[in-house]
């Protein structure tokens, strides 16, 4: 048995629980940090709710305690917060809320503690424990939160119709605590969600985005993927990705489906990169597939899907509202390059071909092998036993070639200044030309990464030109 006295012992909650008294109101720890009491997972997030007055509670807690914290209060919604220590300590009065079809904002009213569980989105999320004098340590699960716990179940307090659909956004949280904890979405709540999916379209992008975020960080992030497929929500909220399911066998030739591919690159992905926004790159690296898909003679292909993939990304991403910056930029860096050491470990693994990969790639070069390794998959063992090791071979040149010409991060060693300055030109398609023949030659190992070799490479190439070096005083 948790000894719930233990987890909320402290001088804050002896003051909460003194000036609850003091007040003539009573107060509660609800919700997440409960939840997260008994999943033995940390959590600094500590909800309060009082049958009374939230604000003044906090500021009278703020009041003892020494430093004395800021308090923040949002009148609006009637609640304050502050920081004690590393904890977040929101306070709120307890509330009753309803809902109007066509907005997820509740017109609310004040409460009681049962109201307030009411409208809690599911079982596990809904238990208090008691912060009073007389009861402190009591845990009130009116839902039987914690059996549900017990039995790994996500489900709703209230009839799943009606949990849905005053707050659609409890649809893809219901799949992201799923996803998060590895729990069962129960039956009716399940069916519910699937009555309701439609209603998605109340809810803001930011939201949506927000907890799709939380399914990629989980450690299987394919489970959520298919619970969002399955009830119909994916199809909503991200057609590009849903375009890929599905296998087409014509004349005897069939391909694999794209969609299972990439919710596996994902998972193999995910167990070695806690990094989000690779975590994208392999949820995007085939996106394109869905518009060059053709029947040729010899089979299915997708030829230049990176191309259009990596074209992809940025309205994908305007329309998640995800950030448009770096982060944008590296995703679509990866979806573009990501069949480039596959194809260099089909055909011959060439000093060119890898110098290639390292100047293109430059500091994304290890994510990049990490998304590629990660999207080797096959059901045939023996495949993907071949597969890895021709793909070691080029990670090992790459290394190699790497360490000899240091190409990421790599510079030309004749700069367009340089160019114009030789030949008394200024800014033209002819400096154009040459920086991009001088950078061809070394990177296919014509001449050697060094100034000499690359200044008489570019007066050669400014005679075919035309052009004459300047004259020299
Ligand atoms: P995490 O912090 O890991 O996201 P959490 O359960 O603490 O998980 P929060 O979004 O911080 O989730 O919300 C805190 C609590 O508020 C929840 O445990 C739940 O009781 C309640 N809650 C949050 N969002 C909703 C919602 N959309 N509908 C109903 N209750 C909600
Ligand atoms: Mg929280």
């Amino acid at each position: 048995m948790t000894d719930l006295k233990a987890h909320i012992s402290g001088v804050v909650y002896d003051l909460i629980a003194s000036e609850a008294t003091k007040l003539g109101i009573q107060a509660y720890v609800i919700g997440g940090y409960v939840r997260d009491i008994f999943l033995e997972r940390k959590n600094t997030d500590i909800d309060v709710v009082c049958i009374g007055d939230g604000i003044e509670l906090a500021k009278n807690v703020a009041k003892q305690l020494n430093p004395k914290p800021k308090v923040s209060v949002y009148k609006t919604f009637g609640t304050a917060h502050f920081k004690w220590k590393d904890q977040d300590i929101e306070f709120v009065g307890a509330r009753k809320e309803s809902y109007q079809r066509h907005s997820r904002k509740p017109d609310v009213e004040i409460g009681t503690l049962e109201d307030d569980q009411n409208r809690r989105d599911f079982t596990i999320n809904a238990m208090g424990i008691a912060l009073n004098e007389n009861n402190t340590g009591t845990l009130l699960d009116p839902f039987n939160g914690l059996q549900d716990l017990d039995a790994k179940i996500i489900r709703t307090p209230l009839d799943p119709d009606i949990t849905f659909s005053d707050d659609p956004l409890r649809m893809i949280r219901a799949i992201r605590f799923a996803t998060q904890l590895n729990f069962r979405i129960e039956e009716t709540t399940y069916k519910g969600l699937i009555r309701n999916i439609e209603r998605i379209h109340i809810v803001s992008q930011e939201r949506i985005t927000d907890e799709l975020q939380k399914i990629i960080a989980s450690p299987r992030p394919s489970y959520g993927f298919k619970l969002l497929y399955n009830t119909g929500l994916l199809q909503i909220i991200f057609p590009e990705l849903c375009a890929l399911q599905g296998v087409e066998i014509i004349n005897n030739f069939k391909h694999k489906d794209n969609f299972y591919h990439t919710l596996q690159v994902l998972d193999n992905l995910a167990a070695v990169s806690d990094n989000i926004w690779l975590r994208w790159s392999a949820i995007l690296h085939d996106i394109g597939k869905d518009s060059t898909k053709r029947l040729t003679e010899s089979g299915w292909t997708f030829h230049s899907h990176e191309v259009v993939g990596s074209k992809m990304v940025k309205p994908i991403f305007k329309r998640m509202r995800l950030p448009l910056d770096h982060k944008m930029k590296y995703v679509r860096k990866l979806v573009y390059l990501h069949l480039r050491p596959i194809s260099l470990a089909q055909d011959r693994v060439t000093d060119s071909g890898i110098r290639r990969l390292l100047y293109e790639a430059g500091e994304e070069l290890d994510d990049l092998l990490i998304l590629c390794r990660a999207d080797i998959t096959s059901k045939n063992e023996a495949k993907v036993k071949k597969y890895l090791s021709n793909f070691q071979h080029v990670e090992d040149r790459c290394k190699e070639v790497d360490e000899k010409d240091r190409l990421r991060n790599w510079q030309p060693p004749i700069s367009g200044e340089c160019i114009m300055d030789a030949f008394a030109i200024g800014p033209s398609k002819e400096v154009g030309l040459l920086k991009k023949a001088i950078r061809e030659a070394i990177l296919d190992g014509e001449i050697q990464n060094n100034y000499d070799e690359a200044y008489s490479f570019m007066l050669n190439e400014a005679q075919k030109l035309g052009l004459s070096q300047k004259s020299r005083l």
